[in-house]
């Protein structure tokens, strides 16, 4: 369908911005007067009623609607393949218009719905532990393709109209494939579409971005963004994060937490989260702990202690359970809250660092088969 609409050259509106879609109808006829006008509603029709065609738009004329749909078109990437853990963990993999793929998850807990977003198809970071990190780097996610994993997981929910309360999606990491800082004008625009108060309408607050540590970008990211910072530290010596996080040899701890000092509206009510993978005899010694506590000293700190999510030929074991606990505890004495993250839909490849790849594997033997 999307392939087709491609060919017919119908234009996608979901991902745009008001001013885009103000454009848009001006392409569609709209008088200049009206622009702002057609343009809040047509907002409200994609993003609060997640509507996927021009027809429902009852405020909308006949003509109007027509004129759009011949240009036009809401429709959602195609849904390559959908997974259900026994945990209740949701994996989709989108096909967006040009073939290209990339995944998203959704975690339910008791207290909340949290959507796993990817910012790009693969990733050039080749962090040791990570599986998207064996797969090269295709290319950026567009904004579109950004709030359409958003949209596709909200119509799996059933969540149209945007609930006010009672939502089963209520918060969002920008923890899936790819670096977010590494596209971050199109991961800010979707962003600023997924906040907005008059359509999707999910709060900053409940946003979380994830950095491998791109420093020269994390400052803007708190000043035009907003939202929660989450860094991916894993090691407190240059010499075991420069082999496991390579971005390391460009960006250095020292720069790294100099950067995380600073970063904008930084305050106990806005913590910095650092995650933190166990590797078996790699990352995860008492005294580690110990110089992970003295190096985010000031730094108003959540500690995401992560079990490593193992996959086919990975360099790395899990720490065992009795030292992720012993980790812990140093890090919990020190006054850091650092709750051990349960692993989530390790059984269709949905946990930390096990996305796409295995997708591709598998459709391969599916198509075996
Ligand atoms: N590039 C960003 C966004 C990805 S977030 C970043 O690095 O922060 C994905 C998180 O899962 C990162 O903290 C990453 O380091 C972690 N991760 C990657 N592979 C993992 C694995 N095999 N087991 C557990 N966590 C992993």
């Amino acid at each position: 369908m999307q392939a087709a609409e491609n060919v017919t050259g119908r234009v996608n509106l979901v991902g745009a911005d008001r001013a885009t879609l103000a454009a848009c109808l001006a392409q569609a006829g709209v008088p200049e007067r009206q622009l702002r006008m057609r343009a809040q509603q047509l907002w409200h029709w994609i993003y609060f009623r997640g509507v996927q065609d021009f027809d429902s738009m009852s405020n909308m004329a006949k003509p109007l609607r027509a004129a759009l749909a011949e240009r036009f078109s809401l429709a959602r990437p195609e849904i390559a393949s959908e997974q259900l853990s026994v945990d209740g963990t949701r994996k989709w993999l989108l096909r967006f218009a040009d073939g290209k793929e990339a995944e998203t998850v959704f975690i339910p807990e008791e207290d909340r719905g949290t959507l796993c977003v990817s910012s790009q198809v693969g990733c050039t970071l080749n962090c040791r532990f990570c599986h998207t990190g064996t797969q090269l780097m295709v290319r950026n996610l567009t904004p579109a393709e950004i709030v359409a994993q958003l949209m596709v997981a909200r119509d799996a929910l059933g969540e149209w109209p945007s609930p006010p309360d009672g939502r089963k999606l209520t918060n969002i990491v920008m923890m899936g494939m790819g670096e977010p800082l590494y596209n971050f004008d199109n991961v800010k625009a979707a962003l600023h579409i997924v906040m907005d108060n008059e359509g999707i309408a999910l709060s900053r607050r409940r946003i979380t971005l994830s950095t491998a540590g791109v420093v020269p970008m994390m400052a803007r990211c708190g000043e035009e963004i907003g939202t929660n910072l989450a860094v991916s530290l894993h090691a407190v010596r240059d010499d075991i994060r420069d082999e496991i996080v390579p971005i390391n040899r460009k960006y250095p701890l020292a720069e790294l937490m100099a950067a995380c000092r600073n970063y904008p509206g930084l305050s106990n009510a806005r913590r910095i989260t650092f995650e933190y993978v166990m590797l078996k005899g790699v990352n995860d010694s008492l005294a580690d702990a110990r110089e992970l506590v003295r190096l985010i000293r000031g730094i108003p700190a959540k500690i995401n202690l992560i079990p490593f999510n193992a996959w086919p030929g990975a360099p790395y074991e899990c720490s065992d359970w009795e030292q992720i606990e012993a980790f812990a505890e140093i890090v919990n004495r020190a006054g850091y809250a650092s709750p051990v993250r349960t692993p989530r839909g390790r059984d269709i490849m949905a946990a930390c660092g096990q996305l796409k790849s295995a997708s591709q594997r598998q459709r391969k033997s599916e198509v075996a088969a």
